[in-house]
């Protein structure tokens, strides 16, 4: 039989998600969802909406849900863009935003991979910047870089799977040396600890910020995400989102989203719950001798000298725990490890503890 896909389609070597068990019972510290269900007044509000009007299609233009975020960032409706996760925003930014004839974008060799997928997919050149040693991101190369072969930049603030954010200051910097480049900056952890720059969107018009509920709303399982910006970049990701999709996200969605942002105190108890946690965490794993890289996310990236990473997250999977191991060099030697509630977090340090001592 001939294939009839193209080349570009054989090529693709699409993202990998943290796996998802279908059998088993297991500690789920691999995919950096929250252990924490959504906030109650969010449900509350999609179970009414479960009940409400499902056979007409949604709001095509998510009005009340870009209301909602934009009182919350006290910025206008029209700078907020929503989408089915920020994985989907981040594919229409891609697409639509970043193709530009002979120039290429730039983001970090360590940082989400999808990333290079999205580049491939949409055929937009890219080149990967090395990090700095200590695995920040070295923001030099970016300030250095030419806007006349540059369109783009991307990363993800904090970074991942580093766990390291850059300051908003730092951030700042960037935009001002760089006017004539869009800067996208990808903030899906940045509630655990790192500075938003969604306020900087009034001042740079070559800014787009995306998030996510994914992470610190407890959300994954609904698919919402934002990009903030100027209304001209906004009204562009609408364009291209509605060449691709005339409806955003879903009615049941849509009342999630309202729901979580109204929900101020539970948001801030559960990720300071997992603030707390991480600091355990980092902290016991430390005096097991693992190195661990500040983090300002939802997870920690760890190493030990001696302890191999893959074999270390096979152990701890006999054990029922799923962590995430990535091959990529230099970072093989890493576990990323998902903050789960507390009390998972003390079953990780126990299996941990049986592991080490043992020397595997
Ligand atoms: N950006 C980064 C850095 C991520 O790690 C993730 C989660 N895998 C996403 C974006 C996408 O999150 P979602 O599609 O669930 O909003």
């Amino acid at each position: 039989m001939s294939q009839f896909w193209s080349d570009i389609v054989k090529e693709l070597q699409p993202y990998v998600p943290g796996e998802q068990p279908k059998e088993g019972q297991f500690i789920k510290l691999n995919s950096n969802e929250s252990p924490f269900p959504p906030s109650p007044h969010a449900v509350a509000l999609m179970e009414k909406a479960l009940h409400g009007s499902l056979a007409l299609y949604p709001d095509a233009e998510a009005t009340p849900v870009r209301e909602a975020v934009a009182q919350y960032y006290a910025i206008e409706p029209q700078q907020v863009f929503v989408g089915n996760g920020s994985d989907e925003v981040l594919a229409h930014i891609f697409h639509g935003l970043f193709c530009h004839q002979g120039k290429h974008i730039l983001f970090p060799s360590i940082t989400y991979s999808f990333y290079p997928v999205y580049a491939k997919l949409y055929q937009v050149a890219y080149r990967e910047v090395p990090l700095a040693v200590d695995y920040s991101i070295d923001l030099n190369p970016y300030l250095q870089a030419n806007s006349e072969e540059v369109s783009a930049i991307i990363f993800a603030n904090p970074n991942a799977p580093t766990g390291i954010a850059l300051s908003l200051s730092q951030i700042e910097q960037l935009l001002n040396a760089q006017p004539n480049i869009l800067i996208v900056v990808d903030e899906a952890y940045v509630d655990f600890g790192a500075e938003t720059a969604v306020a900087l969107i009034a001042k740079y018009p070559n800014l787009l910020v995306t998030q996510t509920l994914s992470k610190s709303r407890s959300l994954a399982g609904i698919r919402v995400g934002f990009a903030f910006g100027q209304a001209s970049l906004i009204e562009a990701l609408i364009r291209v989102k509605n060449s691709f999709n005339s409806y955003p996200i879903d009615r049941i969605a849509q009342a999630g989203a309202i729901g979580a942002f109204e929900d101020e105190a539970y948001f801030n108890q559960t990720r300071q719950m997992i603030i707390d946690s991480r600091t355990y965490l980092s902290q016991a794993v430390q005096q097991m001798g693992f190195e661990v890289l500040p983090s300002s996310t939802n997870f920690i990236f760890m190493r030990h000298s001696q302890l191999e990473a893959a074999q270390l997250a096979f152990s701890l999977r006999e054990k029922g725990i799923l962590v995430r191991h990535f091959k990529q060099k230099p970072i093989e030697q890493f576990l990323r490890v998902t903050i789960g509630t507390q009390k998972n977090c003390e079953k990780l340090v126990n299996a941990l503890c049986e592991i080490v001592s043992k020397g595997m």
